[in-house]
């Protein structure tokens, strides 16, 4: 069923499209925008986000959002289960879950940490979930008549949307992914000139995303994000200095200490399933930790196998720290640094689900285990 899957997912798409009884919906991850453009030949790195939502519009999408946006759903959501588990002293370390073959990792090798990983969906699950209720509400039409398609950097994505407990509606939440060497071949094989599009916006409903969002599709990005927001929560002052520390540079392992109120909190990351290994080690042996964050490809997703792909190591890891650091510039352009102050989702909560971790978010924006 997977290789099936996989294989007839961009006819899947096509066909969506020309279905008049379905509205076709999109959204594009945060690493997505920065390689789109090896794909034709442009410089590695630069945010392409203005190109690729004219293309998506171009092939035939109702809407082009920003998965930006719901990675700063996960975030609120996810900040508050963390405040949570330190206030209880439960299942801690918390460790992340937007990174469906770390999950996979821990369910297959490490199922004694199974409860340890965040019960908040991914940005991509979110996003569905999100699409196929509220959206749907919006509109006033039935969730079957969407086609939910996410712009993503890997193949293990279109995996996680089949997840037992992760769906919302009697189908899938999200119904295709399309990766980035994919969405290339439908740019090409429909001669869309993709380096010299105008720039279009994201549709507005959803269109808005954090720099804390932005950073998602980095090793580092969700730990930062949840960080900030917690820090907003909590009023830590350092935060700026620790961002720094958790963000910048390759290293498969970083860890680092934050204050909050009287307690000090210990969070690591690990980019690499290699390291993820090494930190499991160190947590089995004893050693403490409240927060882990682990993203399977060293990097993060910039390193994603859906993204064009490059035979010579050393020129691949350039590759991907120039995708990291047009995220980076992003990240410091934005007005916008953490989620708690993105007004959609300010919005979204006042209109739909009250707080963070209310019955109605648990029921939509976190997996049932
Ligand atoms: S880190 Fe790699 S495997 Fe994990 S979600 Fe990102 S691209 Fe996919």
């Amino acid at each position: 069923m997977e290789i099936k899957e996989q294989e007839n997912s961009i006819n899947l798409i096509l066909q969506a499209i020309k279905n008049p009884k379905l509205r076709v919906v999109s959204a594009c991850a945060p690493s997505t925008r920065v390689a789109m453009g090896e794909m034709f030949g442009m410089e590695v790195g630069q945010n392409l986000k203005g190109k690729l939502v004219t293309a998506l519009k171009k092939i035939g999408f109702d809407d082009v959002f920003d998965l930006d946006f719901s990675a700063d759903l996960t975030v609120m959501e996810e900040a508050n289960e963390f405040a949570q588990r330190i206030l209880n002293n439960q299942n801690l370390p918390h460790m992340t879950s937007c990174c469906p073959a770390w999950v996979k990792y821990v369910e297959k090798f490490y199922p004694e940490f199974v409860n340890n990983i965040s019960t908040t969906k991914s940005p991509q699950q979110i996003f569905g979930a999100i699409i196929k209720t509220y959206y749907a509400d919006m509109l006033k039409i039935s969730p079957e008549n969407i086609f939910v398609v996410c712009v993503m950097p890997c193949l293990a994505k279109r995996l996680e949307r089949l997840k037992k407990g992760i769906n919302v509606t009697n189908g899938l939440d999200v119904d295709a992914v399309l990766t980035v060497k994919e969405l290339g071949t439908i740019l090409k094989d429909k001669n869309i000139d993709f380096a010299n599009l105008e720039d279009t916006e994201f549709d507005k409903t959803f269109g808005l995303g954090s720099g804390g969002g932005v950073i998602f599709g980095t090793s580092g990005g969700v730990l930062s994000s949840a960080l900030r927001t917690l820090s907003a929560k909590f009023n830590v002052k350092d935060i700026k200095y620790l961002d720094y520390q958790i963000n910048r540079g390759l290293d498969g392992i970083k860890e680092a200490e934050i204050k909050i109120g009287n307690r000090t909190l210990k969070v690591a990351l690990a980019s690499g399933l290699n390291n993820a290994k090494t930190i499991l080690e160190r947590i089995k042996s004893g050693e403490h930790f409240d927060f882990v964050e682990v993203m399977a490809c060293a990097g993060g997703c910039v390193n994603g196998t859906g993204m064009p792909q490059y035979p010579n190591n050393d020129i691949r890891l350039e590759i991907v720290k120039k995708r990291a650091k047009g995220l980076f510039d992003s990240d410091l352009k934005n007005q916008i640094k953490g989620a708690h102050d993105n007004e959609l989702i300010k919005n979204i909560y006042s209109n739909c689900f009250g707080e963070p971790n209310s019955e109605k978010a648990k029921q939509i924006l976190h997996i049932k285990r």
